[in-house]
């Protein structure tokens, strides 16, 4: 796992979804002011919510593509 920090540091912008590979943005939901990442393919299921910062969605996103990779290899 590794310490938080430097986990969040090796992240880059420009990821990608695990299932399509396009490229995932991450966006500040106004109404509840958390931050969320979807997939933009029609579609695809790939989506995380709730994040408190930018960061957290990112590392989330992160997770999430290591988990699917994991499951699927
Ligand atoms: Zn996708």
């Amino acid at each position: 796992m590794g310490r938080p920090n430097d986990y969040a540091g090796d992240l880059r912008w420009g990821w990608q979804c695990p299932r399509c590979d396009a490229d995932v943005p991450v966006t500040r939901d106004a109404g509840s002011e958390t931050f969320l990442w979807a997939c933009p393919t029609e579609d695809c299921p790939s989506a995380g919510f709730g994040f408190s910062s930018r960061r957290r969605a990112r590392i989330a996103l992160r997770e999430y593509r290591e988990a699917y990779q994991n499951i699927y290899r």
